[in-house]
Formats: structure tokens, C-alpha cells, sequence
């Protein structure tokens, strides 16, 4: 196994390819700040490469051959691309997938009250956070609003220049002695998190009888209305999520690495959905997938997450369009199909080495990191690699030479994770984690190496050809 720095390795050539790929690759990380705008993204850019909505082609009767490309979509927030092969699907397929919601803060759905002469939103986060993380930094909220008449309402705001943003208050030091001494997961409290977003009263009528009594509150009521056409009963089915404002940012002096919300796990969406596109144009040996889905934050639920039915049902539809009809032939197409389920690793911080166990670390700009296992307590909720498919694996990376790593999240009794990996093994399918290095995970703004972001391209370029 190679351990040298990519950096060293990379020409001329590549530094250019490297700069274009992460480039687009930071566009995406700003244009994708939720699942649905991943998926609205995704799906913009894949149909640009010619894929069509799979249930539509199938409606208008269209036969489905090789080199076709399709997606699947799941509410809006989870997508699966196909790009159909020559061989039969139940040959099995090569599937590429990563999740694509990220920590963050929701709106809660009766969020807006007035306090003491302020205006806030509250809410309920999403997903693992250092909540302390979270206050006094800019805010934006993304999302939608969807009316009963079903008209969807998107928002956007805190990221345009002349947009305003919110913030989460924190306690000026001053005045924090107490709260300082507090252990850090009770620093700021869930309940605590509430966002800041007005602080001007409504305009008042002369006639005091007719004093709005929440007249700051009415003023945002009024805004919102004016702005959107929400009103307070909107936000009752109304998806709203605060992430950190601004877009992603290259970082350090050299420009070696990119600071940005989100990039577990856009990191490793974003490459793989690169990787798919790239070959397009092929009319490939196997039938490749790459799947976007949603929820691995809070545990993969939900039917937009990969404990749902989606995919299965998808590949279903595909292998009845390409072959036939069969229940046997879609549990083939599962079981024969192999995957490189992505998820960012821990890249090893020198700062906080104690946690690390440095042999089995990841590092920055050490190449694509596979973990045969995940998991936590004992590899607890693990999806375990097979030995033989690891090898497998460094066969096609070695002979497509690219740089890779093998890595655990940290030391054995510090902690654990759990990915989509376990999810897609359950049909007996070759399945494992791999993905993307980047330091301080889950916190606002996280850390990667754009070498590892390239490498993570051409790995998966190379499990698709293989
Ligand atoms: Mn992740
Ligand atoms: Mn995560």
C-alpha cells in the first residue's frame, strides 16, 4: 500500500483536473445545502448528461435497452441514477452511494414566539452536533413551505449578499462564570437553540384598544406574508433548516484544502455522482448506480432513507423493463451487485491524537479511505466487509493506481458511526465503506483535502470500469 502524499504524486495534468473538479465540486457544496437541493442538483445535472425520470419513461411505454440512463426520485430528498448495461441486471449492477442530509437545525413546525422584546424561530437539530458549535455564527434558512392548496414555497435566505442571516445567541463571557464550569454537552442546551430572527415591533395604530399584543411577532407574521405568501398555519407543513451561511471556502495558504457545511457526506455524493456522469457517454459492460439518499443522520428512518423500500422497489421496475417481471431476477440483481457505500472518515487531527490510533487512521491527502467495518462498541451495527471483496477492491484500485487508505473512525473504545453500508447488505450484496477524509466532522464548517477529493473521483471511476 502506497503512503506517500498525493500532492507528490500529482503532475501538471492532474493539478489542473484537480482544480476543476474541486471547483465544481465547491459549487455543488453551495447550491446543495439540503437534501432537496442535492437532489434538485443531482438531477439538473444528470438529465444535462441525458438521464430521464424513470416512471415517466416507463408511463409512455418506452423500452428500456443499454446505454439508457434513469433515475428514480424519492420525495424530493433521495435519488437513485441508473445507467443501464449491456449484461442483465440480475448479473448484478455496480452501485456507488452516500447520504446526502447533514447535520444541521430544523425549524420546529409551531416555531415563531415573541420574548422580552425579541422575535425567534424555535427548533429541534438534526443529526450529531456539538450544540455550543452552533451559536454566534451566521445562519441561513433553506427549505420549503407547501400550502394546502399543495403549492410548494421554496426559501432561501441568509446566503446573497444583500440577504439578511440569523444567529443562535450565546452568553457574553462576562457573565458566563457559572456556565463555563458546565461539561460541554450541557453548555447550550437543545431547547437553548433557538434562532434570532426579528427585533422590530409592527407598525401601531393610534387606537389603543386595537394595541397588537405581539406586535414584534406580527411584524415577521407580516413579513413572511408579504415575502412568500406563509402564513403562520404554514408552517405547520412547512421543512425549514438552518445551516451555516455562506458558500465553501478554499483554506490554508497553499489553498490545499476547502472549508465548508456539509461536506459529510456531499463529499462523497458529490464524487460519486461526478464519477457516473463522467462515463455518460459509454455504453458500459454492467448497469451502474449511484444513490443519494437521506436521513443517515438520524439512523437511515423514513421512506426517504435507505431502511425504506425505495431502491429495491426501483431496481424492481427496471428489471421488469429490461428482462422480466420476476421477484427471483430483482434478489439477483441485488445479490450479484457490488458497492462502494461512501461516508467521510475521521481524518487524523495531530490536536486530538489521543483518540486516534495512527496505524489505522485516515490522513489528509492520503487518498480514498475504505473501512472494512463501522460501527461502535465492539463494531456494533457494522456492515464487516468480506475479505475477499476487500481484495478485490485493491486490485482495481492498484491496477487503476490510485492512492487509498484503510482506516477505522478512532481508537476502539472512543466512539463509532454508523453508515448506509448495513442497509444494502442485507441482500447479500458485496458491500464496503469507503469515502472521503475530513477533519472536525459535523461541526459548522468541515475540513477536506481537495487531492483527496480528485483521488475520490478517479477511485470511483475506476470501481464503475472495473
Ligand atoms: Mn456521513
Ligand atoms: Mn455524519
Amino acid at each position: 500500500m502506497k503512503k506517500e502524499n498525493l500532492w507528490l504524486v500529482y503532475n501538471e495534468e492532474d493539478n489542473k483536473k484537480l482544480n476543476e473538479v474541486c471547483s465544481r465540486y465547491k459549487t455543488c457544496l453551495d447550491e446543495g445545502k439540503t437534501e432537496r437541493e442535492c437532489v434538485a442538483l443531482a438531477i439538473d445535472m444528470a438529465e444535462k448528461k441525458g438521464y430521464k425520470e424513470l416512471h415517466s419513461a416507463l408511463a409512455k411505454g418506452d423500452a428500456v435497452k443499454a446505454g439508457d440512463k434513469l433515475y428514480a426520485v424519492q420525495m424530493n430528498k433521495c435519488v437513485a441514477f441508473f445507467q443501464i448495461g449491456k449484461k442483465p441486471m440480475s448479473e448484478g449492477m455496480r452501485i456507488l452511494g452516500a447520504h446526502i442530509d447533514s447535520p444541521r437545525i430544523d425549524v420546529k413546525q409551531k416555531p415563531l414566539y415573541e420574548k422580552d422584546g425579541l422575535v425567534y424561530f424555535d427548533t429541534h437539530y438534526y443529526g450529531g452536533i456539538k450544540k455550543y458549535q452552533w451559536t454566534a455564527i451566521p445562519l441561513a434558512i433553506h427549505g420549503v413551505a407547501v400550502k394546502k392548496d399543495k403549492t410548494t414555497i421554496p426559501v432561501c435566505v441568509g446566503e446573497k449578499e444583500e440577504d439578511p442571516v440569523f444567529v443562535i445567541t450565546d452568553l457574553l463571557v462576562h457573565l458566563a462564570g457559572e456556565q463555563m464550569t458546565k461539561k460541554a454537552t450541557e453548555v447550550v442546551t437543545g431547547e437553548n437553540l433557538d434562532l434570532l430572527i426579528g427585533n422590530r415591533p409592527i407598525e401601531q395604530s393610534e387606537d389603543l384598544e386595537k394595541e397588537e399584543k405581539e406586535a414584534l411577532k406580527a411584524n415577521i407574521l407580516n413579513i413572511l406574508s408579504d415575502t412568500y405568501g406563509i402564513e403562520e398555519e404554514d408552517l405547520l407543513s412547512a421543512e425549514l433548516e438552518i445551516v451555516p451561511s455562506g458558500k465553501a471556502r478554499d483554506l490554508g495558504f497553499d489553498r490545499s484544502m476547502i472549508l465548508a457545511y456539509g461536506q459529510d457526506d456531499r463529499i462523497c455524493a458529490f464524487t460519486s455522482l461526478f464519477a457516473l456522469l463522467d462515463v455518460a457517454d459509454t455504453v458500459t459492460d454492467n448497469t451502474l448506480c449511484c444513490l443519494l439518499a437521506d436521513k443517515e443522520e438520524i439512523g437511515s428512518v423514513g421512506a426517504t432513507g435507505m431502511d425504506s423500500l425505495f431502491f429495491e422497489n426501483a431496481v424492481a421496475e427496471l428489471v421488469a423493463a429490461t428482462e422480466k417481471d420476476s421477484q427471483i431476477l430483482v434478489r439477483r440483481a441485488l445479490a450479484n451487485s457490488k458497492m462502494l457505500s461512501s461516508d467521510v472518515s475521521a481524518g487524523f487531527d495531530p490536536l486530538y491524537a489521543s483518540v486516534f490510533e495512527k496505524n489505522n487512521s485516515a490522513f489528509l491527502a492520503k487518498g480514498l479511505t475504505f473501512n472494512k467495518f463501522t460501527g461502535s462498541r465492539g463494531k456494533s451495527n457494522s456492515n464487516d466487509a468480506n475479505a475477499e471483496y476487500i481484495a478485490e477492491i485493491r486490485k482495481i484500485m492498484d491496477d487503476a493506481e490510485i492512492m487509498y487508505q484503510f482506516a477505522e473512525l478512532g481508537k476502539v473504545d472512543a466512539g463509532g458511526g454508523g453508515t448506509i453500508a448495513r442497509f444494502m447488505a442485507r441482500y447479500g450484496m458485496n458491500v464496503i465503506d469507503s469515502g472521503v477524509s475530513v477533519m472536525n466532522m459535523h461541526a459548522p464548517y468541515e475540513v477536506s483535502s481537495k487531492a483527496d477529493v480528485y483521488e475520490a473521483v478517479r477511485g470511483y471511476t475506476a470501481f464503475l470500469k472495473a
